[in-house]
């Protein structure tokens, strides 16, 4: 069913600087422009589905791009959404936001919405369907996956092997959470970023350098009837070009990786956009789950871009990747 993408430009943060704002979006909040680095009296555009800027709200993020995806999941259709773009562009807060409910991202809503879905469905059925949902969530760090619904303590160096099924690729040995509410998920979400966080600690890694995938499974029953479908929600690592920022021989072998498997994605989007017969899914464990183009499901992509300077060539790179992506 294809891949929607769209772009999210952040406010600017309190320490940068007014005049340093160099994205903006244009009139029909379709294109969003920013200077050429080489030549600043020349603008590039880019165009997407729809630009956000920085008065979007966390609601219109949610009601406009992720909830008309909820019914077609319930139709059996797997939805995929992602968040994609540098390090502190706003991927965390687009895809888990904050504390108030104002804040909340597209992850609880996602949820909340789901769960609402459902309960409409089994009441005006009679209870003759039944929806069961089940969670799992993992981070995918130096090409390995580790459960974040698994005690860090738990974790095995070598984190957790995939498995081919059929034409999805599996993680093996992942947990699944059965969970029942919106208030049962919020505590096993903290605490799996609780998780996420130590473990990065102990790995000396900060989680900007990992992806993390949180899977909602759905089960809908009528009779003899039984649909499956699967929403994963997507938070990837920061997208910059860690070459240009490398320090140390730790940090290399890291970002290598990072890049390894954000490059792999690159160079699938750019494949399926060729229509190559070819594409080089399998070589990251980050694509070959995704399956990006495989599945007859839908994906919608947000790009975070923050609006200033320092930034920009990050932001380029993004836009030109995210250009690529929504020829898919
Ligand atoms: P990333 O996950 O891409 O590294 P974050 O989500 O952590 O980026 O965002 C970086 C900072 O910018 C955080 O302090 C976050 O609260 C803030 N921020 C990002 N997007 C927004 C937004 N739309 N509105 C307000 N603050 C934002
Ligand atoms: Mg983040």
């Amino acid at each position: 069913m294809g891949i929607r993408v769209v772009a999210r430009i952040r406010p600017q943060q309190p320490h940068e600087l007014e005049k340093d704002v160099i994205v903006s979006t244009a009139s029909n909040a379709t294109l969003v422009k920013i200077p050429n680095p080489k030549n600043e009296s020349e603008d590039f555009t880019f165009q997407f589905s729809s630009v956000y800027d920085h008065t979007a709200t966390q609601q219109q993020i949610f009601d406009n791009e992720v909830s008309p995806t909820i019914k077609h999941l319930f139709n059996g259709f797997d939805v995929t959404v992602f968040a994609y773009g540098s390090t502190g562009t706003g991927k965390t807060h687009t895809m888990r936001g904050g504390k108030t409910l104002a804040e909340r991202g597209v992850i609880p809503r996602l949820l909340s919405g789901i769960y609402r879905r459902a309960r409409k469905i089994v009441k005006d059925s009679e209870g003759e369907t039944t929806v069961e949902i089940t969670l799992s969530y993992y981070e995918i760090y130096n090409d390995k996956v580790f459960d974040l619904f698994e005690a860090p303590e738990k974790r095995t160096l070598a984190g957790l092997p995939l498995r081919d099924n059929g034409c999805k690729t599996v993680v093996v040995g992942l947990t699944e959470r059965r969970c029942e509410s919106l208030k049962e998920f919020e505590n096993l979400y903290d605490q799996a970023n609780i998780n996420r966080s130590t473990s990065a600690t102990k790995l000396n890694a900060a989680s900007s350098r990992s992806h993390a995938i949180l899977g909602i499974r759905l089960t809908v029953t009528t009779g003899d009837e039984v649909r499956t479908s699967i929403a994963s929600a997507i938070d990837l690592a920061g997208s910059e070009d860690n070459r240009r920022t490398q320090n140390g021989k730790e940090r290399m072998v890291e970002s290598a990786s990072i890049n390894k498997s954000l490059f792999t994605l690159a160079k699938c989007v750019e494949a399926i956009s060729q229509k190559d017969a070819r594409i080089p899914y399998r070589e990251s464990k980050m694509t070959r789950i995704l399956s990006l183009g495989q599945n007859n499901g839908l994906t919608v992509m947000i790009l975070n871009l923050a609006p200033v300077r320092s930034f920009h060539l990050d932001t380029l790179s993004s836009l030109n990747f995210a250009n690529r992506t929504k020829r898919i």
